[in-house]
């Protein structure tokens, strides 16, 4: 299996999603930079990730609401790197409201990219990953889809929904050498949390044991450990990164 060590990972242009791109990269993974609008910081990450000593690196850009995208992604990732062997599902979107102001809209985009196209893309890759009897599938949820947060109805449940859709797969695809786990951030400095007003950031971190929030690298390392052979145990888990916020 050591051969084996190509990576996709989507929403890789920006936050965490770039972060677990260039920690794979450092570890000498061939990396697909997917993207949704930004292909700009797509290719500022991709040239990140050439100097990091990346074999190979590729940049694709979908709408991953699109079902076409899941098997275009796929094909880039087996033509450009050479296989799949790590499927990153990161990419993710927050259409926030209280249940009773949330549009039908909103409920739909959150529900469409954040678990639909995860099951797309994942059963894309587990096909070629189940010919070869390897692979390694992660899953970013959030501790919203444990714990529940005001605001996110709609983003809540499609991380729950992501947490069960995770160990159901896991256990079906076990014995052909594919884990599927899932990684649950807390808090963590990007676009998607800057976004928040300043009292709820406030709020949210008088709950955070740590005392702070995280940075995207710390989700990156655990996604890498996951992705490794190492790792080939641990399997339909959903593991928290939150400063100790989640009994998770
Ligand atoms: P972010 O900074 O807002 O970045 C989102 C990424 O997803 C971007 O690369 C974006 O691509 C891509 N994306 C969104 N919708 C897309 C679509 N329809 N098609 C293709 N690409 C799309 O988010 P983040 O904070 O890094 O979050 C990454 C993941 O971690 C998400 O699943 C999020 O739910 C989860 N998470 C984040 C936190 C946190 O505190 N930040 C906590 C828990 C869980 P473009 O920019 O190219 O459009």
């Amino acid at each position: 299996m050591g051969g084996m060590k190509q990576a996709l990972v989507t929403g890789a242009s920006r936050g965490i999603g770039r972060a677990i791109l260039l920690e794979l990269a450092a570890q000498g993974y061939a990396v697909l930079v997917h993207y949704g609008k930004n292909r700009e910081l797509a290719e500022a990450v991709a040239e990140e990730a050439r100097a990091l000593g990346a074999p190979r690196v590729a940049v694709f850009g979908a709408d991953l609401t699109d079902p076409a995208a899941a098997p275009a992604l796929v094909e880039a990732a087996e033509t450009e790197l050479g296989g799949l062997s790590v499927l990153v599902n990161n990419a993710g979107v927050t259409r926030d409201n209280l249940l009773l102001r949330m549009k039908d809209a909103d409920w739909d985009a959150v529900i469409a990219t954040d678990l639909t196209a995860v099951f797309r893309l994942t059963r894309e890759a587990i096909k070629r990953m189940v010919r070869r009897r390897y692979g390694r599938i992660i899953n970013i949820a959030s501790v919203s889809g444990i714990l529940g947060t005001p605001g996110q109805a709609n983003y809540a449940a499609a991380k729950a929904g992501l947490i069960g859709f995770t160990r159901s797969v896991a256990k079906e695809y076990a014995k052909r050498g594919i884990t599927v786990n899932a990684v649950a951030p807390g808090f963590i400095e990007t676009d998607m949390t800057a976004a928040l007003p300043e009292a709820v950031q406030r709020e949210y971190l008088a709950q955070i044991p740590a005392g702070r929030f995280g940075r995207p690298e710390e989700v990156a390392k655990l996604v890498a450990f996951l992705a490794g052979e190492d790792a080939g145990y641990i399997n339909g888990q959903t593991i928290c990164v939150d400063g100790g916020l989640t009994p998770c």
